[in-house]
């Protein structure tokens, strides 16, 4: 059995904490380290049957990691924390010698820019050493990769064009939230946007672009095309892609709110002086808002995300929709969490133990979409994600 470190305390930490937990054929014992101990405790306490231990930690500090993963043995890092931390804490696994599973790409403090360069560049020290980096393993990045592996596989000689559509149909009572860490969400969707088109990336301005996309037992939404970070990855492991694109619905008050907080300068990442003290307006205003985490008691409906995917197959043309539903409610149930955390933190569970089990091991750092996809999915529906393949308008596959 393995030891498991997990790093990161907030909304998926808790649910990849007590989905670990219930692996007991995996793990013989968890640690939960995170900036604020009481909130790795609050978790721990309700967590098992794997023994959770808690611990405080700085993961911007690469020797104080690699004391605490020394300290307990870890064989296996999970990153949950921010994507300001991927690295210290990718170069603490390779001080010590074990496996890295994180869901976001590094992104700088400073800079609102996140790519999977830095962390790519690993590849050959994590390769040397005979060690695992698996990033992404949340749902989009994370599944979506899983899912157009699977499309690949299965359905398709060739695919062409794919879309991504992520869903939010919840209601959760507040004027105003974001449904993870409210800093990272509003860096990524003050961006300009995005898209891969004929080989060369295609800019636009930030929400230019949206159009109605009907989500499986929600509808008509209207979405936004985001740039986001499977992109990078997707179009250069399935280079018959022609045009990739990924779209998210917002509801036109939660635009409303976020224009009026851009407008007034609350949203921005340039520091300014305040009273003496330098302050960033964006992290000043996540003081402000609901922790995400807080969401989950009183969210009602339910998150829709899949890919939608065109190519050929057998000389014919194929149209391919690969999509899970999730209830806010359900997600409560089972890990006191709103979905959009819950959609994560399960398949951070689960691709770390693949990863724990040998089931996805190579040495090196790789994306979702290199691995076989068949394990995960396979283990996805039971642990709680179960999902749909629609094959030409009909269903193909649905568990
Ligand atoms: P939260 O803000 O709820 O949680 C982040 C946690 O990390 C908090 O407990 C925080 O501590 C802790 N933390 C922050 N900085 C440090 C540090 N320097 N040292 C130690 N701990 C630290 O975020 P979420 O749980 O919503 O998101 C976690 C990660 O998941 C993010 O990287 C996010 O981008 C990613 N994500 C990925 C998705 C996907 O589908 N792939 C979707 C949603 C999120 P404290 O409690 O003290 O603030």
């Amino acid at each position: 059995k393995k030891r498991l470190m997990i790093i990161g305390a907030g909304g998926v930490g808790n649910v990849a904490v007590r989905k670990s937990a219930r692996m007991e054929d995996v793990y013989e014992e968890i640690l939960l380290a995170s900036r604020t101990k009481a909130k790795c405790d609050a978790i721990a306490k309700e967590a098992g049957p794997v023994p959770v231990r808690t611990a405080c930690i700085d993961a911007d500090d690469v020797d104080a990691l690699e004391r605490l993963i020394k300290e307990f043995k870890a064989d296996i890092v999970l990153n949950v924390a921010l994507p300001y931390q991927d690295l210290t804490i990718m170069e603490a696994c390779l001080r010590c010698g074990v496996h890295y599973v994180d869901t976001a790409n590094y992104e700088p403090k400073d800079e609102a820019h996140f790519e999977y360069s830095w962390q790519w560049a690993y590849n050959e020290k994590f390769e040397k050493a005979g060690l695992t980096a698996l990033l992404g393993s949340g749902f989009d990045p994370g599944v979506t990769n899983v899912f157009t592996a699977y499309a690949a596989k299965h359905y398709f000689d060739e695919m062409h064009y794919l879309d991504i559509v992520d869903c939010n149909a919840g209601d959760h009572g507040k004027s105003f939230a974001t449904n993870f860490n409210p800093e990272i969400n509003i860096r990524e969707i003050t961006q300009p946007g995005r898209y891969y088109e004929e080989g060369t990336w295609k800019r636009t301005q930030p929400l230019e672009i949206h159009q109605n996309v009907d989500y499986p037992r929600i509808g008509s939404k209207e979405s936004y095309l985001l740039f986001h970070e499977e992109l990078e990855s997707l179009v250069k492991h399935f280079p018959t892609l022609k045009r990739a694109r990924f779209w998210m619905t917002f509801s036109q008050q939660y635009i409303t709110f976020l224009r009026v907080l851009e407008e007034v300068g609350m949203t921005s990442i340039e520091p300014i002086n305040y009273q003496g003290m330098e302050i960033q307006p964006l992290q000043f205003l996540k003081a402000l808002l609901p922790e995400p985490s807080s969401l989950g008691p009183n969210y009602q409906g339910q998150t829709s995300i899949g890919c939608q995917i065109r190519g050929v197959k057998d000389g014919k043309e194929r149209t391919l929709f690969i999509f899970n539903n999730c209830s806010h409610q359900m997600a409560y149930q089972d890990a006191k969490a709103q979905a959009v955390s819950y959609t994560t933190g399960v398949p951070a569970a689960l691709g770390t133990s693949l990863v724990a089990r040998g089931i996805w091991k190579k040495g090196g750092v790789w994306n979702m979409e290199q691995f076989d996809p068949d394990p995960f999915l396979a283990e996805l529906g039971p642990l709680g994600l179960p999902w749909e393949v629609v094959v030409d308008g009909k269903l193909a596959f649905g568990r």
